[in-house]
């Protein structure tokens, strides 16, 4: 009987799913482990909610991937430290290989004083709350009429676009470290909320750092003309940018609310080419009532492989390949040793970098790693195999975990496109694990 191996990947995001496809294809079998009960990660749950087009479409490519024979796909099972599985079991169950593909899940701080004010939120907590996913579907966030976005790229965007165009607030300030030049969101992407920039305080802004523009060089002219349109903001909701500004402080009312958000002023230097902020010590503040960190997240440390400084450790060296293996092997720097046959790929190995297609291009990479590993290897018979699915389904059964099986989540997203044609919109979602779990469930009992 053929031997076939049988791979573990952590996160059904599109690092897990398109990796899935290149296990899959080289012939081998893959247990999908996802954290969420419908597969797709951000492209489910961050992507923004009217993208009707690019979500439509990457649906449906992951559903073709899972409906492959050899892809057992696990929801609502999370790994790590304390889950339901952690990667211990998975080592000790004796897989092919392990890859981890589960996002950046863990939250970058700026660790100023005040962070912990009501009112303060991460961009990720905020954009899982408008795409619906439990439980930040259903947690309460105190967004008031001003808002205070940290960090402008295309996240600070869609958080933009979420309280201009459907929460519908007076006043959203973009602060950011550096000048407008250094903005890190696209053009197209900004059009969105661009009719809401408030022009004639942007014209006021950069002249306000003019100095330290033509400081380093940056012709202000072309600024004003590229970044000060004309025209009054759409229906008196504020779109402004306070530039060369960094956060030292959430400053609470006596409710512990956000009251207000201070900064430090900065200045520009070119250092090795590069614009860089330095501080002048010089403060103000920005009256709010909510501040949005959009900077980025890091892994999430609980999932058991080694951590620094917000990424996981993976292998110094450089190893003689394209790819380079090395970039995709945990690595383990107190016993200097990679952790053999587990890899990493998509925002866990780079955490918060890109589009779907970098992640999907990394991952695709990544298995070129994965499979090059075990063709080295011997596999497993068809019966252990299952008695290997089985010690995961039984680890599972023990912790009292309900797993959604892909049948199920086909069950649960032809309930949902009903309940949309019904309501007249492209989309809808049960916003609780629990809705989803029972409207599963009434299904199959009901044949
Ligand atoms: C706000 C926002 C908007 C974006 N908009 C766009 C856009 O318009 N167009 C575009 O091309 N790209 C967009 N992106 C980028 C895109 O979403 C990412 O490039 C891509 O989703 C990263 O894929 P990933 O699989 O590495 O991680 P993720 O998409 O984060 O997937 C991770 C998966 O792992 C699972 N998981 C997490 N932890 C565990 C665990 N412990 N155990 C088991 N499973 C776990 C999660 O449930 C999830 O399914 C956006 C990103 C953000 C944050």
């Amino acid at each position: 009987m053929s031997k076939q191996h049988l791979v573990a990947v952590i996160g059904a995001g599109p690092a897990g799913i398109y990796g899935t496809r290149k296990l899959a294809e080289a012939g081998h079998r893959v247990v999908l482990l996802n954290r969420d009960i419908k597969p797709g990660g951000l492209a489910e749950y961050g992507i923004f909610v009217d993208k009707e087009k690019m979500k439509t479409g990457l649906r449906k490519q992951f559903k073709k991937i899972l409906s492959d024979p050899k892809v057992f796909y696990l929801g609502h099972v999370s790994v790590g430290h304390d889950q339901a599985l952690t990667l211990a079991d998975l080592k000790q169950i004796g897989l092919s290989a392990i890859v981890v593909t589960a996002g950046a899940q863990g939250t970058k701080k700026l660790g100023i004083p005040g962070e912990e004010s009501v009112g303060v939120y991460h961009a990720k907590d905020v954009v899982y709350h408008y795409n619906s996913l439990p439980p930040f579907s259903q947690r309460n966030f105190e967004i008031g009429r001003r808002v205070a976005i940290i960090g402008m790229g295309n996240v600070m965007v869609d958080i933009g676009n979420w309280l201009l165009n459907h929460k519908k607030i007076d006043q959203v300030v973009v602060v950011a470290r550096r000048g407008p030049l250094e903005k890190a969101y696209d053009d197209s992407e900004f059009e969105v909320i661009e009719q809401y920039l408030d022009n004639l305080e942007m014209k006021k802004e950069i002249e306000r750092i003019r100095p330290q523009l033509t400081a380093v060089g940056q012709n202000i002219d072309q600024i004003i003309e590229k970044f000060v349109k004309q025209g009054e903001p759409a229906e008196g909701r504020r779109l402004q940018f306070r530039y060369l500004c960094s956060p030292t402080k959430v400053i609470a009312d006596d409710r512990g609310r956000v009251a207000a958000l201070e900064v430090e002023e900065n200045e520009l230097i070119l250092q090795d080419g590069r614009t860089v902020a330095k501080g002048t010590g010089k403060h103000a503040q920005i009256e709010v009532d909510c501040v949005i960190y959009a900077i980025g997240d890091q892994v999430d440390a609980s999932l058991g492989l080694p951590f620094s400084r917000g990424v996981f450790v993976t292998n110094p060296g450089k190893l003689l390949a394209d790819p380079n293996p090395a970039a995709y092997q945990p690595y383990d720097p107190e016993a200097a040793r990679v952790l053999e046959g587990i890899y990493v790929a998509g925002w866990s190995r780079n955490a918060s970098v890109g589009l779907v297609g970098v992640a999907k291009q990394d991952a695709e990479r990544g298995m070129k790693v994965v499979n090059e590993y075990l063709s080295a290897k011997e596999g497993f018979t068809p019966g252990e195999m299952e008695a290997k699915i089985e010690a995961i389904l039984g680890i599972l059964d023990k912790k009292g975990v309900s797993v959604v099986t892909k049948e199920d989540v086909e069950i649960l997203e032809s309930v949902e496109n009903e309940e949309a044609r019904n309501r007249k919109t492209w989309d809808f979602k049960f916003i609780t694990d629990d809705q989803m779990l029972q409207v599963i469930r009434e299904r199959k009992a009901a044949g």
